[in-house]
């Protein structure tokens, strides 16, 4: 978020804790953050309550609520509520009112971005076509390991190609179904080679490949020559 905003703030306070919203609460306060998250969802608020500085049940709809949990005295709002229009406004709404200096909101139509931007939200994020630019710059630019931030219960690695898969293409080899990972791409000279299932391999090839910790930890046992193996987390690319 800070690289769009060119800001950095240090208390946020994330309304909503959906997969979107718990994973920007918890990769803020990994990341050291002071973070509040609020849920009208119980076992929402269970579920990060420990990853968090503070979670409770709250509802974001009520100003005088959100006055007793001092989200006033917090940089920045997120309010990550998509499906309930009318919370999403609202909670917006209430945010502004008590003068949250920054303000961004999760928006699922360009109708909600239209009425959220005139409440004065700063940002408008659509999350998913942010994840899938995220992700095409990771594929087209993996040096800038953008990919590996996205990641949670999932690992990318990036490995030598072994030596009984050269010459073979990437359906003959049966990675997928014989270790349950994907090749992501293959890097040839420099070069990103898509990795299309008759792409034959070469000895010099690098195969960035994706998978379950799992799954993953079963190819780092089989092949030879792990390179650089890049471990980071996110809940966006494996939960749905
Ligand atoms: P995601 O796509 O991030 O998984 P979602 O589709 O599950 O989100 P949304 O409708 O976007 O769900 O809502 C996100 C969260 O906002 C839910 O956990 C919901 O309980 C919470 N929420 C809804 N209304 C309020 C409210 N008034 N106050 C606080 N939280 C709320």
């Amino acid at each position: 978020m800070e690289s769009i905003l060119k800001k950095e703030f240090n208390d946020y306070v994330i309304i909503g804790l959906g997969r979107f919203g718990k994973s920007l609460a918890v990769t803020l306060a990994d990341e050291g953050k002071n973070v509040l998250a609020i849920d009208t969802d119980k076992s929402n608020v269970e579920e990060i309550q420990n990853k968090v500085t503070h979670a409770v049940v709250a509802d974001a709809t009520k100003k005088e609520v959100l006055h007793s949990l001092g989200i006033q005295n917090f940089d920045c709002a997120i309010v990550c509520i998509g499906e309930d229009l009318s919370a999403s406004m609202l909670a917006t709404l209430n945010c502004k009112e008590l003068k949250v200096p920054y303000i961004i909101a999760k928006s699922q139509s360009d109708q909600q971005k239209e009425i959220l931007e005139k409440i004065g939200v700063d940002l408008v994020v659509f999350p998913e076509v942010f994840m899938s630019k995220k992700l095409s710059t990771a594929l087209i630019d993996p040096l800038t390991n953008e990919i590996a931030k996205l990641t949670k219960n999932y690992k990318i690695v990036e490995i030598k190609c072994p030596t009984n898969w050269v010459n073979k293409s990437i359906l003959e080899t049966n990675i997928r179904k014989k270790y349950g990972v994907n090749v992501i791409f293959i890097k040839r000279d420099g070069n990103i080679i898509e990795p299309f299932p008759e792409a034959v391999l070469e000895k010099e090839d690098l195969l960035v490949i994706s998978g379950t910790p799992k799954n993953i930890d079963v190819v780092e046992n089989k092949v030879e020559g792990i390179v650089e193996l890049k471990e980071r987390f996110s809940d966006a690319i494996s939960e749905k």
